[in-house]
């Protein structure tokens, strides 16, 4: 079993100073993994890419890359498309200097599409995509995220599907699978339909939802109404899997640290059961 934990961006301990300095502070914090946040823009310099790799293998810190927010590959207005898949494009070149494996975004909206039709636009652009990380022989792949409201591209399922026909991987965000279904989840069903993936990439944090789904993503003990964490820890450990657990909680790394706590409790306690 190997799990990786961090936040999603720097830690809000060192918030203003900088991606490098996050990386350490992740470190100390005694935790693994990090997600670089392209939020707006992939603004990075290549030699600063280099270097944050470097720092984060020095420092035994898994890296991931979030694309930019605005990304649509199903949009009407093909510049869009193009603007869309530039930005992937470039997360992924950055996220091969860092050897960050797994670059995430947010596909596309259905829009005026049937889910149907949306699939399979999504589809073409990303095995154009893929076919981009192929010529440049890089390391990270594109990875699309289960999706928080319904009229996004992104159940659980169009990913898998996606993921079989293309070669991309995608990354597993619990709470948006849990506000996209009006408050529930089924971790076992997840975990099943995952079972021949090597190493899982996810998100967990709170989360605030309505009837159309996600609104905002929240601190993981601020509600009852939240996807909750022990059972997802002792699937995690039962199943003896690899994943990477990235915390999209207001609090970042304090609530990577809450994950920690309760992983070393679930440990103990199904040690102590068993001997
Ligand atoms: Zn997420």
């Amino acid at each position: 079993m190997k799990i990786f934990l961090g936040p999603a961006g720097i830690p809000t301990t060192v918030k203003d100073k900088g991606v490098i300095e996050g990386v350490l502070e992740v470190s100390r914090l005694t935790l693994n993994a990090m997600e670089i946040q392209f939020t707006y823009g992939v603004n990075m310099k290549e030699e600063v890419a280099r270097k944050v790799g470097k720092v984060a293998m020095e420092n035994n810190v898994l890296l991931s890359v979030h694309a930019p927010y605005y990304v649509n590959l199903n949009s009407e207005e093909e510049e869009k498309i193009k603007k869309s898949k530039e930005r992937i494009i470039s997360s992924l070149q950055k996220a091969d200097l860092m050897e960050a494996k797994y670059v995430v975004f947010h596909a596309a909206y259905y829009g005026k599409s049937s889910p149907e039709e949306c699939y399979e636009k999504v589809k073409s652009e990303i095995e154009e995509i893929m076919e981009t990380v192929r010529m440049n022989r890089w390391k990270s792949i594109p990875a699309p995220e289960t999706t928080g409201k319904r009229n996004q591209f992104g159940t659980l399922d169009e990913l898998l599907k996606l993921s079989e026909e293309t070669g991309c991987a995608l990354c597993v965000d619990f709470a948006h699978i849990y506000a996209r279904n009006g408050g529930k989840i089924d971790y076992r069903e997840i975990f099943d339909k995952l079972s021949s993936f090597e190493h899982i990439h996810s998100h967990f944090s709170g989360i605030e939802f309505g009837k159309s789904g996600e609104k905002r993503h929240l601190t993981i003990e601020s509600s009852e109404d939240n996807p909750p964490l022990k059972p997802l820890i002792k699937e995690v450990i039962k199943r003896d899997l690899s994943i990477t657990i990235i915390s999209e909680s207001p609090i970042l790394e304090q609530d990577s640290l809450l994950m920690k706590k309760v992983i070393e409790e679930t440990i103990d306690h199904f040690s102590m059961n068993s001997s």
